[in-house]
């Protein structure tokens, strides 16, 4: 997986071997050792448990190792390019607050439901553990904000999942919101654009999740038939309930560069037919040559296509209600 995830990073955080839980304590060393001043291999050679790596004598929260092209990223430059190396174009997640930031326009925002939040309806163990503790982590209440904002001169209703929260899986929350979302854009006559990033439904929530399927086609089918238009932007990485829902049913389908989408990952498809899978596989750019998405899109680029694909679509509509179509 690429990029760096903050429940990754957390994880890693929690597992640290001390010397005393290797019983080093109690060996004895077979010789005396030299002393410090000894330039011998022996004297060089690392101790156990305190190796460093050349990444832990980087300050945290100044640079960025790029994991493409392995450069050092100044975090300042990075966050000023929208989280896009500046040598490769390897595109880092990105939060969804800072996505909306750099699309849309300066206050005009107005977010939907923000008090949303799920209830552990089957009793799922541990699942109010992990709701509080991505909560606090994150600052949201789900995994997606929503609301109305302009991109240009055309008020769009928009839905921006975020991958930091429970992996940006799809639970009851997501689907209500992104429902009222597209409901909200039938009711003002406005495109809908939704930017997903998902490991796909929310387990914790069994059935009431994939039902969420269902429910955000629904009200996308109705939107459709007010003949308004619905762009589907799939980011790093977009897998399996979502991908399988709303995200795969755009009038225009976006991706970012080197995103992985897909319905199961690669690795259960490859143990599942046993033969090896072709180079690139469930990228973007390997699903774009398939037909299966309409655009590659840089994130720099987003904003600007946005308004011209929306622009295009809308006056194509008016275009054709002049004609009586
Ligand atoms: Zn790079």
């Amino acid at each position: 997986m690429k990029g760096v995830v903050t429940k990754q990073k957390s994880d890693i955080g929690t597992t640290t071997f001390t010397k005393k839980s290797l019983g080093l304590e109690t060996i004895e060393p077979a010789v005396t050792p030299p002393p410090l001043s000894s330039n011998t291999s022996f004297a060089k050679k690392p101790k156990l448990g305190v190796s460093k790596s050349r990444k832990k004598d980087i300050p945290e929260g100044i640079w960025t190792n790029c994991p493409k092209c392995s450069s050092m990223l100044y975090d300042k430059e990075l966050d000023d390019n929208l989280k896009v190396c500046m040598k490769c174009q390897h595109h880092f997640p990105i939060g969804a607050r800072e996505r909306i930031n750099s699309l849309v326009e300066t206050c005009t925002f107005e977010e939907m439901d923000v008090d949303m939040t799920a209830v552990d309806v089957l009793k799922f163990p541990s699942y109010p553990d992990k709701l509080s503790k991505y909560r606090k982590s994150t600052g949201s209440k789900d995994a997606v904000i929503t609301g109305i904002g302009s991109i240009g001169s055309h008020r769009v209703a928009l839905g921006i999942m975020d991958f930091t929260f429970l992996g940006g899986s799809m639970g009851s929350v997501v689907g209500e919101k992104l429902t009222r979302l597209i409901e909200a854009g039938t009711d003002k006559g406005l495109p809908v654009i939704i930017i997903s990033t998902s490991g796909g439904a929310r387990m914790y929530e069994g059935m009431f999740s994939l039902m969420q399927m269902a429910k955000t086609c629904g009200a996308l089918a109705y939107h459709a038939r007010n003949r308004l238009p619905y762009i589907s932007i799939l980011t790093d990485p977009t897998y399996a309930g979502v991908m399988a829902s709303y995200a795969s049913v755009g009038d225009l389908i976006l991706a970012e560069p080197g995103a992985m989408i897909g319905f199961a990952g690669p690795r259960v498809i490859k143990d599942t037919t046993q033969s090896e899978l072709p180079p690139g596989f469930q990228t973007s750019e390997f699903l774009l040559d398939r037909g299966l998405i309409d655009a590659i899109v840089p994130r720099g680029q987003m904003k600007t296509r946005l308004e011209f694909y929306v622009d295009f679509m809308l006056t194509g509509q008016k275009h054709l209600a002049s004609l009586g179509a």
